[in-house]
Formats: structure tokens, C-alpha cells, sequence
């Protein structure tokens, strides 16, 4: 906790103009200054900023508020971290974090932190060293990576062996017992001793949102497994709280009011190196809350753009489910001919992902579009099996306008009419009814539900033509059809 006082007192020796000045290029008017707006894109200046009341505020797009709300919104801090921020460059010193116990974990952090910055350090040099990074070189190049994108991502190379990283520690004096908790190395199995974790693997340092290294991930240059190995959980690094390359993506995310999610390290690098440098990536992991969270931080809009295969496509609707639950505008690309953006990239070039990622689809149509081609939707089975895929993405979006968007176009899609549609998605997820204040807890009497006119139209020639039933009794399944009754007449 820092004390209201001291608050007071950062902002007391704070200038909000040489705070915004850093930012943005003011000049003077008749009662304070003027520029353009940082937060939203203009031509003619509406951001302004009062130096006797020290606000800013802009008419454009009524961004407003004190020193502490500007650095807040223009590097995406938390109160509490921007007012660290300010404190720092006023030169006030924060009182130290109370209880013992709680310096012993900041100390503890400092050291993991510098030992981690160490062992980037010691792996970028051996990338650098001539002979022995040959391995690592020869993939870059492969991949098309140019020495400023590898020192930009500050890539490196663990070389062949089981103690190189061990050797340098204890040269440059660093514990066996902090490099245990950073997760390089590893204690041997029998006999005592550490070996090093990340052997003859290309290293991606895993950055926080400051720019510093917390963990690594490490990928094999044979055909060995697993492809990617990852620093286990430490006191740094909870990978369902970071995404890769957002200290270099935020920026870009934030002026292009877009951010672009793809699956794996490569991707990312590829994507910048291309200049889409609006992309990070969720650590192999499925996208958690805490990553959503921190996705809506810089960009409302996201667009998903995961590898083209099932797997893909799942871990597309998960995510669409956690970022919508943040407040995202989700949308997705679908790369033609390739397995991932890397790929893309590659073989297609800047361009032609650029018109990709302007004509991006809606998940109603990335998902449609996926099943369209292997369901048949002129047969009523097929049209209900799209429609129950459908029905939780369609629930789960925020705007109604939106959602009616989506019945209209699924009804076109499928030949049926909006209404029966609508029945329909409501069937499949009827989302809980929150209880109301004063109500009575006594069960409502259930709804029946609705039908299709397909269904029914089945039904009523099964019934009056017995044969039929013998005749599709294979093919006819009993959840085939959306009632009990129905159900039962089969
Ligand atoms: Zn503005």
C-alpha cells in the first residue's frame, strides 16, 4: 500500500506537461496547451492540457484526467504502477513492501530476474559465436530470419552439451540453487548435481510487459522431442499471465486498434519480421482469462489467426469464448493453403496477408465455413448439426446487434427462414435466466420448445407411411430430433 499522502505528493512534484510531452508534440494556446490526441487517430488537434489545474482532456474522444490517468492509458499501467512510474522519475522513494517476508520475495525476485537476464545473455553470445551455432544459424535462415529480427526478439542457442550454462555460472558466480529455481537445470536423477535444461535448442526468451526476460522456450534442431520445451512455472513466469511479444506488440496494437493472436513462437517472429507487429502469441497453452484480460488492455479488437487444423479450430472457439467474456470484438482469418501464418507468410508474402487480415470473418462464418465441408447442408440432419455448433458462439456474443447479424446470415446459409433459426439457437443454449430480486424460487413450468419445420415435416411422413420407419430405422437416431415425444414416437 502506498499511503494517500505520498500520492499526493508524486503528483505535487509531477508536471503533467513534461509528462505528455514526452508523447506528444504541444503547443502553446491562450489557457494551457494543445496537441494531437494520443488515445484516437485525427488531423486537427483536440487533446489538450491545463497546466494551473494539471489535467488533460481530449474533445475528440473525452479521454481525460490527471498525470496518473495519462501514463495509466499510455503505457497500460495499473494505478498503483503508474504511480511507481511517476514516483521514480519525480525521485521519490516508495516505502520498501512491509513484512519481512515480503522483502525476502522481492529480493528473492531481483536475483531470479538478473540470473534470467544472465542466461539470455549467455545464450544470444552463443548464438553469435561462429562454429558452434551452426546448427541454430542454418535454421534461421531456413526460416528466412534476419539478424535484426533474432536480435529483436533476442533469440538464442543453448549448444550440444550438459553442463555449458552450469560451466558459465559458476564462473560468473551464480548459485546452483537460483538457477534451480529459474528452471535451467535440472537435478540429476542419481550421484547429486544439476545438468542444463535447454540443450542444443534455439532459445526464445519469454518477456514480461517490460521488455524483461522471465523464462525461455526452446526448440529442437533435429527431429528431436518434445519440438518445444518450455522453463517450468517459477516465481516469474505463470505462462497463463504472459503472451509472447507483447513488450514489442503493444504499441502497435494500440495505434492500429487491432491485435492479431497466433499460436506459436514462429509465427509471432514471422509476423513481425513482415511488419504485423500487432502479434503475439499464448504460450502453447489454450488462452486463459488473465491473457484475455490482458489482451483488452491494448486492443478491443483481435483477430485469431490459429493453425488450420482441428485442433486450431478448437482452441479458436475457446479462445473466442474467453476473449468475448472480456469485452473483445473477436474475429478470425483463415490463411488458404497454408498451416500457419509463418508459413503464409513465407510463401505468400506481406501483401496478400495484409488483404487477409482486412477481410477478416466473423467465428459464425469461420465456423460454418469449416463444417460446411463435411456436413450436407440441404439435409436436415446436417442443417441441425451446423446449428447446434453455431448456437453457443452466437449466445456468447455481447452485441445484439451483432447477434441478429449472425441469425440472418446463418438463415441465408441454410435455406430457413429467421425464425426457425432463432427457435432453433435458443434450443440448443438457452442461457440460465439470473434470478430476479423478490422472485419466488418455485419452478416455472417448462417452455416447449421449438420445432423445425423440417422435423416436423419428417415426422408427420413417418408417421403416415410406416414403411418409411423400417426402411431409415439405421440411419434414424433419437437425438435426432428436439423433443421428448418425438424422440419417443422413434
Ligand atoms: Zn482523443
Amino acid at each position: 500500500m502506498i499511503p494517500p499522502e505520498l500520492i499526493d505528493r508524486i503528483r505535487d512534484s509531477t508536471d503533467i506537461v513534461e509528462v505528455i510531452s514526452r508523447y506528444v508534440s504541444l503547443k502553446p494556446t491562450g489557457k494551457g496547451f494543445k496537441g494531437l490526441c494520443p488515445f484516437h487517430q485525427e488531423k486537427t488537434p483536440s487533446f489538450t492540457v491545463n497546466a494551473d489545474r494539471q489535467f488533460f482532456h481530449c474533445f475528440g474522444c473525452k479521454a481525460g484526467g490527471n498525470a496518473f490517468h495519462f501514463v495509466m492509458r499510455a503505457e497500460s499501467l495499473t494505478f498503483i504502477e503508474a504511480v511507481k512510474e511517476l514516483a521514480q522519475r519525480a525521485g521519490i522513494a516508495l516505502p520498501e513492501a512491509g513484512t519481512p517476508a515480503n522483502q525476502a520475495q522481492d529480493t528473492q525476485r531481483r536475483q531470479l530476474l538478473e540470473v534470467t537476464a544472465w542466461a539470455a545473455g549467455r545464450f544470444q553470445e552463443a548464438l553469435r559465436r561462429p562454429g558452434i551455432s551452426e546448427p541454430a544459424k542454418a535454421y534461421l535462415q531456413r526460416r528466412g530470419l534476419s539478424t535484426e529480427v533474432a536480435e529483436a526478439f533476442a533469440l538464442g542457442y543453448a549448444p550440444d552439451g550438459w553442463d555449458n550454462l552450469l560451466k558459465a555460472a559458476r564462473r560468473d558466480q551464480y548459485s546452483e540453487g537460483l538457477l534451480e529455481k529459474a528452471g535451467l537445470i535440472v537435478p540429476r536423477k542419481e550421484g547429486g548435481g544439476f545438468y542444463d535444461r535447454f540443450r542444443q535448442r534455439l532459445m526464445f526468451p519469454i518477456r514480461d510487459l517490460q521488455g524483461r526476460v522471465v523464462a525461455f522456450g526452446g526448440r529442437v534442431l533435429d527431429a528431436g522431442e518434445p519440438k518445444y520445451l518450455n522453463s517450468p512455472e517459477t516465481p516469474l513466469f505463470k505462462k497463463g499471465e504472459l503472451l509472447y511479444g507483447l513488450d514489442l506488440a503493444r504499441e502497435s496494437a494500440r495505434r492500429r486498434n487491432r491485435l492479431v493472436l497466433v499460436e506459436g513462437y514462429m509465427d509471432v517472429i514471422a509476423c513481425h519480421a513482415f511488419g504485423f507487429s500487432e502479434a503475439v502469441a499464448s504460450l502453447g497453452t489454450a488462452l486463459t482469462p488473465a491473457q484475455a484480460n490482458l489482451i483488452r488492455r491494448f486492443s478491443e479488437k483481435v483477430l485469431l489467426l490459429y493453425d488450420a487444423d482441428e485442433a486450431g479450430v478448437q482452441a479458436s472457439l475457446r479462445a473466442f469464448e474467453v476473449l468475448n467474456r472480456e469485452g473483445c470484438l473477436v474475429q478470425v482469418v483463415a490463411l488458404p493453403g497454408a498451416k500457419d501464418p509463418d508459413e503464409f507468410l513465407r510463401a505468400q508474402g506481406a501483401a496478400a496477408f495484409q488483404s487477409l487480415l482486412d477481410q477478416p470473418q466473423t467465428m459464425v462464418e469461420f465456423v460454418f465455413t469449416h463444417l460446411a465441408g463435411r456436413e450436407k447442408l440441404d439435409r436436415l440432419e446436417g442443417k441441425v448439426t451446423v446449428l447446434k455448433a453455431l448456437a453457443p458462439i452466437v449466445s456468447q456474443m455481447a452485441s445484439p446487434v451483432e447477434r441478429s447479424l449472425s441469425v440472418q446470415w446463418i438463415a441465408g446459409r441454410l435455406q430457413l427462414d429467421e425464425r426457425t433459426v432463432l427457435q432453433e439457437l435458443g434450443r440448443q443454449k438457452r442461457p440460465p435466466l439470473p434470478p430476479t430480486f423478490g422472485e419466488t424460487r418455485e419452478s416455472a413450468p417448462e417452455e416447449p420448445a421449438a420445432v423445425l419445420p423440417e422435423e416436423q415435416g419428417l415426422l408427420s411422413a413417418l408417421l403416415k407411411r410406416p414403411g418409411l420407419v423400417e426402411k431409415f430405422r439405421e440411419r434414424l437416431q433419437p437425438d435426432f430430433f428436439s423433443q421428448d415425444l418425438h424422440r419417443r414416437a422413434v
